[in-house]
């Protein structure tokens, strides 16, 4: 039995666990992540595994790590981390010299992605794509068994495939990306100018918010979706027929065998998805002559990344012997 552990390092928290054969967390940890000092990210991360390695009980024979952040081709050096103020760090080896033990640097959304694939909701696919949706989307796909990371290692950023030419400014510095249409900031957008309209239609929503907009959060539309209120339900629906739409674009370059839709704004499920499924069928390419894929929810949450970081180890320690 070998074990791993992953790590998925975010802007606020590094998250870490023991991860078994079967894609079981077997110790978890987590600690603040000190967003503003480059070095100090490295020693959490090293000392949050140290600390799992100590506590788990068990050997541990390689350390994976997600993070948020652009990684190069052959996976050692972390080339710009927006959140974490890394910029070109050799993140691979100085770890592996504070740790002593092989690791592995991915993207935390491809992390997020082969988790699924291995131990979450495409399983026992062959091949599939993730994408995450949260404040932003992320991505990251398997085809043929084999994670996508392109020829620089930069593949997979679906959030960021242009849906609307001359649409609304991205954070990526584009107009028009996905991203601004279909993650769960596009939703709070819509949701707060429709309470800014003051129309009838939008009364629950004001009143949840006390008639101020910028006191509304994304999951309060969840909610009162979840609730029957009409007007949350619509604008849950705007965001998944964007999704579903984006995810057929996307599908017609991957071809994937299933589609998972993970993330927190995700946690809506089939006021989501289902408008997100037939989006994704009517512009699905060759519709009608083909097997469609299934469009599905993530199964692992928040554990995706330490899973998925914790499996490349796993895969990498296979891979030398
Ligand atoms: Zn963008």
């Amino acid at each position: 039995v070998t074990y791993t552990i992953g790590l998925d390092v975010g802007g606020t928290k590094i998250a870490g666990g023991v991860v078994d054969e079967t894609g079981a967390i077997v110790h978890a940890g987590r600690v603040e992540t000190p967003a503003q000092d480059p070095a100090a990210i490295v020693r959490g991360c090293a000392d949050l595994a140290g600390r799992l390695a100590r506590d788990g009980g068990v050997e541990i024979d390689a350390v994976g790590v997600a993070c948020a952040g652009f990684i190069d081709a052959d996976r050692s050096t972390v080339l710009f981390a927006p959140n974490l103020a890394w910029r070109n760090l050799p993140l691979r080896d100085e770890l592996a010299a504070l740790i002593g033990l092989p690791v592995v640097i991915e993207n935390d959304a491809n992390a997020a992605a082969w988790g699924e694939f291995t131990h979450g909701a495409a399983e026992h696919a062959d091949g599939m794509m993730l994408l995450t949706v949260g404040t932003g989307i992320g991505g990251g796909a398997v085809v043929r068994g084999q994670l996508l990371r392109g020829g620089y290692g930069i593949a997979g950023e679906f959030g960021h495939v242009r849906v609307v030419p001359g649409g609304l400014r991205c954070g990526c510095g584009n107009k028009g990306c996905l991203e601004s249409y279909a993650s769960g900031s596009a939703l709070l957008r819509a949701a707060r100018e429709l309470v800014a309209t003051g129309g009838a239609d939008a009364i629950a929503l004001t009143q949840r918010c006390g008639g101020d907009p910028s006191k509304l959060r994304g999951a309060d539309v969840t909610e009162l979706a979840e609730a029957g209120d009409i007007a949350s339900v619509e604008l849950l629906a705007e965001v998944g027929t964007w999704l579903g739409e984006g995810a057929a674009s996307i599908g017609a370059v991957l071809d994937p065998d299933v589609v998972v839709i993970g993330g927190g704004v995700s946690a809506a499920g089939d006021l989501l998805l289902e408008p997100a499924r037939t989006a994704f069928r009517r512009n699905l390419i060759g519709r009608g002559h083909r097997p469609e894929p299934e469009v599905v929810l993530a199964t692992l949450g928040n554990d995706a990344g330490v899973i998925g970081a914790g499996e490349l180890a796993r895969q990498h320690l296979e891979e030398c012997r």
